[in-house]
């Protein structure tokens, strides 16, 4: 088994990095990367010391722009040290802080005040995101689930999505590249785009430096795959796959893809 996409407390993943890797390493997991939004201390808090039998390698969950869209790419097995890569985490670091300011500013107009201090104490030093905000929302009873918080305040096109606020695509695929890293398309079907879009953004992606599509993110509902793998037939790219684990629930995927389960394609796996 493999997994090249997981979250640990460093961003919004309910496990500590070093209990992240003892669990994937129990759990049969051979290769893996920590792919925490936008940082990766939780990577480098466990990289010298890794349970015997797991592979980790460098990994990241980038957040970037592409005209109006926010997009998510995932770089691996890059060198964690890279200038170029280290300026880049530190530019989010702060575009972070700026908007973790303008959700709060927005949720205090919508008569929840308090919100910046309230993620921040949830978030515990963690890169600071949409979660820790709707977990504050849901202790300070504001709302009675995350799920609500996110479907009223801060989904797509709701007050608290700030827009317009990361590093372009293509700047974010080159830091990757230009770091010895390999820059994912994360789940493609999730940005809810029409196949021509879809297309378009895949064609700027590969036109960047990018090499693969995650044609397995979590649990792919039936015939996700089959327009993923579509794509990457069309435009030769290679494929990653991750369970996008942030932590147990009965909606989630557990850690590990068994890498049996793919049958055609490259895998991003067979150049790292
Ligand atoms: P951010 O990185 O701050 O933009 O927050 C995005 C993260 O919020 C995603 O990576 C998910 O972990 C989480 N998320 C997105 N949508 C939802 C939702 N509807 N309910 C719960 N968590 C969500
Ligand atoms: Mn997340
Ligand atoms: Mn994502
Ligand atoms: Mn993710």
């Amino acid at each position: 088994m493999i997994d090249f996409h997981t979250h640990s407390a460093a961003s919004d993943g309910a496990l500590s990095a070093r209990d992240l890797v003892d669990r994937a390493a129990r759990e049969g997991v051979r290769r893996m990367a920590i792919t925490d939004h936008d940082t990766i201390a939780g990577y480098l808090s466990v990289c010298q010391a890794v349970p015997s039998g797991l592979e980790l390698i460098s990994g990241v969950e980038l957040s970037c722009q592409w005209g109006r869209a926010g997009i998510h790419i995932v770089g691996l097995g890059f060198d964690p040290t890279f200038p170029a890569m280290t300026r880049h985490l530190e530019g989010l670091d702060k575009a972070r802080r700026d908007r973790a300011e303008k959700i709060a500013h927005k949720l205090d107009r919508s008569g929840m005040p308090g919100a910046l201090a309230g993620a921040m104490a949830v978030a515990q030093g963690a890169q600071i995101g949409r979660p820790h905000f709707a977990r504050w929302m849901v202790m300070a009873g504001h709302v009675v689930s995350e799920e609500i918080a996110f479907k009223r305040f801060l989904g797509r096109g709701k007050p608290g999505d700030i827009s317009l606020l990361w590093p372009a695509l293509d700047d974010t695929v080159a830091t990757i590249t230009a770091s010895g890293g390999v820059a994912v398309l994360a789940h493609p079907l999730e940005y809810k785009m029409t196949a021509t879009r879809l297309r378009a953004l895949t064609d700027a992606f590969r036109d960047a430096g990018g090499v693969a599509l995650e044609v397995i993110n979590g649990r792919p509902k039936p015939g996700d795959t089959d327009t993923l793998w579509r794509l990457v037939r069309e435009r030769d790219l290679r494929v990653s796959v991750g369970s996008d684990f942030h932590r147990d629930s009965p909606y989630s995927a557990g850690l590990g893809v068994e890498v049996s389960t793919i049958r055609e394609g490259t895998g991003v796996w067979e150049q790292l």
